[in-house]
């Protein structure tokens, strides 16, 4: 069903005969322009300008690479799932509306036929000629509208079905994205939190580092302290406690 949506979109925009464009192109992976070009048999200036006119909807996306040699850019294109349904979408919203209000003109107004050269005009037009067909002489026929109707509600009733079908593929490919996009958020929260408790975990040590210093230079260093060099940081720690409770006792 999917592949049908996705052909339906291409080839509403760029023709039936691109359609295979679905078979080549990809959802996740980059495509180049000349291999694309050379599957469907056609020069590359027409592939571009094929692929164009579906970013123009969203249908396709690129990225591009510059050959360090000559100089110049090779496209490499993808499908883009999720707004194609969307164009899709907003095709079929828009032909559901066209077959009501034909269906509902079809039930009120009245339509005249040349049955002679099967030509159809409404009641003004009719009127306009007298309902005298200008082309044969023979006078026009009230139109029994009946099967008329039965065959554009047979065409809404499918439209709307896969309307249905298609909303349904849309939420699920929404759901992917969103996923990805849920994923990608998490990557970048975590790499952001690692960054920070590396910062902190910096900062701190170049705090006791300064500490440290500040320490050699407000008292002459003990020979036990410089006997015991290098020094451990958490034996570094304990020994300043021990120092501070040795002043706090002598005052
Ligand atoms: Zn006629």
């Amino acid at each position: 069903m999917q592949e049908k949506f996705l052909r339906d979109a291409i080839g509403y925009i760029v023709g039936k005969q691109n359609e295979p464009l679905v078979d080549i192109l990809q959802k996740d992976k980059y495509i180049n322009e000349f291999l694309i070009a050379k599957k469907l048999n056609i020069e590359i200036n027409q592939t571009r300008n094929i692929l164009y006119r579906l970013t123009e909807h969203g249908i396709v996306s690129s990225t591009r690479k510059k050959d360090a040699k000559k100089g110049w850019y090779t496209y490499f294109w993808k499908i883009e799932i999720t707004k194609s349904f969307e164009f899709l979408k907003n095709l079929l919203i828009k032909r559901i509306h066209d077959m009501n209000s034909q269906i509902k003109s079809r039930e009120t107004k009245l339509f005249y036929i040349c049955e002679t050269c099967n030509v159809e005009h409404n009641e003004e037009n009719a009127l306009l000629n007298n309902f005298i067909c200008n082309e044969c002489g023979n006078v026009y026929v009230l139109k029994d509208n009946t099967k008329v109707i039965r065959d554009m509600k047979k065409e809404l009733d499918s439209h709307e079905r896969e309307l249905e079908y298609l909303n349904l593929e849309l939420g699920k490919e929404k759901a992917k994205d969103d996923h990805k996009k849920d994923l990608v958020m998490k990557k970048v929260a975590k790499e952001k939190l690692e960054e920070r408790q590396a910062k902190y975990a910096k900062r701190k040590l170049e705090k006791q580092k300064l500490a440290g210093t500040l320490k050699k230079d407000s008292k002459k260093p003990s020979k036990k302290s410089s006997a015991k060099k290098p020094v451990k940081k958490s034996s570094q720690k304990k020994s300043s406690k021990k120092q501070s409770k040795a002043k706090t006792k002598k005052k």
